[in-house]
């Protein structure tokens, strides 16, 4: 098995190796366009208004953002991503991605949807993990109530209900299948009552492997600790324990709010702190390892080779299975590739969903990749930097 030090997230032939000249033309274009802050800010003013005018912009969004960074508009249009990636050995984790949505029927029908995906990933090695988000399967008021310890309404106790009883279903297919699944996480202010009915599931599903997986942003105050407790929790109670660690999505969001409403930031108070938790957290779970077993969702290159290096510090094998590295199809090839080369376990959120309802996803991964302070993205930076090579071998 290979040695981690020979990782290099800078070889962009490995990076690239699954894109023909013309999609990487085509990758170049699409980033070049994002590049451009004041583009995306009009960009997304533009889409926005036009989807609320019912202006006809799904092709132009369909064969730019969409195609670029989502498998299709179902499971069966995805098809072609999971076999192209399964090619050079990275997963696939089918992610519904429509959102917006807030009805119990809408939420009924995502818990379908993921439903569909725990069948397609049955016995499918390229298929490792499903995946579902919060709300897209439970209304927020209930949520925010219980976690500020205030009283539901009877329609409100009926929607609390209802969320237990999705989710119950939905993990409890992913425990018949043997399929593994996380459960992303979002706001802090409804976060409590998802964690304590998360590891209700966990209790119920992992006391033979690992099939529910809680997800951990380390970009909050005091998540390692409430990873530690976590832990103790699968312990005393003796179940797995699966952590997905992120860095966090919504910082501005959070911070936002707590100003208005007069709370403390939940937030880590900078970048470095964060990376700092991020960091602990991996070596948290790996000296845990017997017990924990830890997907890093992240495109940070420094959390990824730290990672490799715990490994290999611990004597674990590359491909061992209590570690997956995971990144965004679309983003961050020259991690995800060069990591699944050296025979790590990595897998690739695919989004999918009908183009019109996955535009937010889409906006936010624009506006990830404008340039900061005038510096293109490292994503653009690859991109040229591979057509440059390609160019200098002819
Ligand atoms: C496979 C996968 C699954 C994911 N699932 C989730 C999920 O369930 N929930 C979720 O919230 N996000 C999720 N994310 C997104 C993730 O939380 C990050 O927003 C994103 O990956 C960027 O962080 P990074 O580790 O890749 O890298 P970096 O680019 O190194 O970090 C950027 C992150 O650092 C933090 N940060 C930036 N500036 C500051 C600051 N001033 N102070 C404090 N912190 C700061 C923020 O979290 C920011 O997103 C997922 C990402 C991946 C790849």
């Amino acid at each position: 098995m290979t040695n981690n030090k020979e990782i290099s997230f800078n070889d962009t032939s490995v990076a690239f190796s699954s894109k023909s000249n013309k999609e990487l033309k085509r990758s170049y274009a699409l980033f070049a366009v994002m590049d451009k802050n004041l583009i995306v800010k009009l960009g997304t003013f533009f889409v926005n208004a036009a989807l609320k005018l019912k202006l006809p912009v799904k092709n132009l969004i369909k064969n730019n953002l969409f195609n670029h960074f989502c498998g299709g508009e179902s499971i069966e249009d995805s098809e072609k991503t999971i076999e192209e990636l399964a090619e050079y050995n990275i997963g696939t984790i089918l992610d519904y991605a429509v959102e917006g949505e807030n009805t119990e029927a809408a939420f009924d029908h995502t818990a379908d949807e993921i439903i569909r995906t725990i069948h397609r990933a049955k016995n499918d090695p390229n298929i490792p993990f499903c995946v579902f988000k919060p709300t897209g399967m439970a209304s927020i008021d209930p949520l925010e109530k219980v976690q500020l310890g205030q009283p539901l309404s009877k329609e409100e106790k009926v929607e609390f209900e209802n969320i237990r009883i999705r989710w119950t279903r939905v993990c409890g297919e992913s425990y018949k299948n043997g399929v593994k699944i996380f459960i992303d996480s979002e706001d802090s202010y409804i976060q409590d009552p998802i964690d304590r009915l998360t590891y209700e599931l966990m209790e119920k599903y992992n006391k033979e492997e690992k099939i529910v997986w809680n997800t951990y942003q380390m970009y909050r105050v005091g998540m390692l600790d409430h990873l530690e407790a976590a832990l103790k929790r699968a312990e005393e109670r003796n179940y797995f324990f699966g952590a997905k660690l992120v860095r966090g999505a919504y910082m501005e969001k959070e911070r936002e709010r707590a100003a208005e409403m007069g709370y403390p930031d939940p937030i880590q108070p900078n970048k470095p702190a964060t990376d700092q938790a991020y960091d602990d957290a991996l070596k948290f779970c790996i000296e845990n390892k017997d017990r924990v077993s830890v997907c890093s969702g992240s495109h940070n290159e420094n959390s990824n080779y730290l990672l490799t290096e715990l490994m290999s510090e611990a004597g674990m094998k590359n491909n061992d299975p209590r570690v997956y590295f995971a990144q965004l199809y679309g983003m961050s090839d020259h991690i995800s590739f060069n990591l699944a080369n050296a025979g790590y376990n990595v897998v690739k959120y695919v989004p999918y969903g009908p183009v019109g309802s996955v535009v937010p996803y889409l906006l936010r991964r624009a506006e990830e990749n404008t340039s900061i302070k005038g510096q293109s993205s490292r994503e653009f930076l690859l991109i040229k930097k591979e057509i440059k090579r390609r160019r200098s071998q002819h």
